[in-house]
């Protein structure tokens, strides 16, 4: 009752806090923060100095004394004071009134979904930490729940839905049905992997260093998992040759960047395919008429759902906006307080 007039006066929160990007949005309002997930510190006192878009802007750049970190790269909460000043940041920034207490009427209820391999000692923490920005209740959701609600998939159904999302730091893989999920499987290698490829690639082959932005930047504009339908795509780029030091341009195609990538690519289907084999085969021919549902940046990348499509004999779909799936599926629990109950994560929570 008392929680019913406050939901009246305040915004509530949904908050994807993923491994690459953090996503905020208010309900009835939609998304209103999009950034990396990265935080800028001082190397020994540790203190912040940029949050987001721009400590993005600063990797690759930070003199000796700073430090651009991704403290969830790898799925895990490599630095919780980090997390936990960035969630604050956002969660504040989205309010009224920004750098104020938030008035105790105006306390937002906050989902905040998380990838599966976090542990339980860290899904403390991050639920500690949205409290302390203001949250009145934290509710934490698995990455892959929140996918498929925000794909629009029937999770509540007696019925197998197969999701895949993604990310940068992480792929999880989740069959779901009747609320829960049946099966997960998480694999450290997505989108950054790929990132670190194509540098290893480069300076293999032509003996040029670049760096993280400059990958990513490759793979987002010619990268592909198979052939380019429409003629093969290349790019020039810029860097560092390593045996004279100097900068050096070159030119590059798609069709190498998809020999780069292949390996991790073939990971990502690989575990897949051992998905579907876990499956109970009820489940499986659910999947077998609804398909595989793609989520996160990585579904974006050109080709792959047709590769996974090839390779499984399963038709393969790519969420509408897969980046904004997991913050929308919060969105959706938002406002559905039964499905909220039914698949938040109670376990190590108060
Ligand atoms: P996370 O949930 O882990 O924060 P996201 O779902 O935001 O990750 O996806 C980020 C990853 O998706 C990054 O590795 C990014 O390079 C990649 N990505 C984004 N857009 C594309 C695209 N069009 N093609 C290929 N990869 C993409
Ligand atoms: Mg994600």
């Amino acid at each position: 009752m008392l929680n019913y007039f406050f939901g009246l006066f305040s915004h509530d929160i949904g908050v994807d806090l993923g491994t690459a990007n953090t996503l905020v949005l208010v309900k009835g309002k939609g998304i209103m923060i999009r950034e990396p997930s990265v935080v800028a510190q001082h190397k020994k006192t540790k203190q912040v100095l940029a949050i987001g878009t721009e400590a993005k802007k600063m990797v690759g750049r930070t003199p000796a004394t700073i430090v651009a970190i991704r403290p969830l790269r790898h799925g895990v909460i490599s630095d919780f004071e980090a997390t936990e000043a960035m969630l604050k940041s956002f969660i504040k920034k989205v309010h009224e009134n920004p750098g104020s207490t938030l008035p105790k009427i105006a306390r937002p209820r906050v989902v905040i979904g998380i990838p599966s391999g976090v542990t339980e000692v860290e899904r403390r923490a991050v639920a500690d930490a949205a409290k302390s920005a203001g949250a009145r209740e934290v509710f934490l959701i698995e990455e892959p729940m929140a996918a498929a609600i925000g794909a629009g998939l029937p999770i509540d159904e007696a019925t197998g839905t197969f999701i895949v999302d993604i990310g940068g730091g992480t792929t999880e893989i989740a069959v779901i049905s009747l609320g829960g999920i049946v099966i997960n499987k998480s694999i450290r290698v997505a989108g950054d992997e790929m990132d670190e490829d194509i540098i290893a690639y480069l300076r293999m082959r032509y003996g040029v260093l670049i760096g993280e932005r400059t990958s990513e930047d490759i793979k987002l504009t010619i990268g592909s998992a198979s052939p380019y339908l429409k003629g093969e795509k290349e790019m020039v780029i810029r860097g560092r040759d390593l045996e004279t030091g100097l900068p050096k341009t070159l030119k590059i195609t798609s069709s190498e960047i998809r020999e780069a990538i292949s390996t991790t690519v073939s990971q990502i289907v690989n575990a897949i395919a051992e998905t579907i084999e876990e499956t109970p085969p009820e489940m499986v021919s659910d999947v077998v008429e609804k398909g595989i549902t793609l989520a996160g940046g990585g579904a974006l990348l050109p080709g792959l759902a047709r590769l996974i499509a090839q390779e499984t004999k399963l038709p393969v779909y790519v969420a509408d906006d897969p980046l904004t799936a997991v913050v929308r599926g919060c969105g959706k629990l938002l406002e559905d307080e039964a499905t909220l109950n039914a698949v938040k994560i109670t376990r190590g929570l108060s």
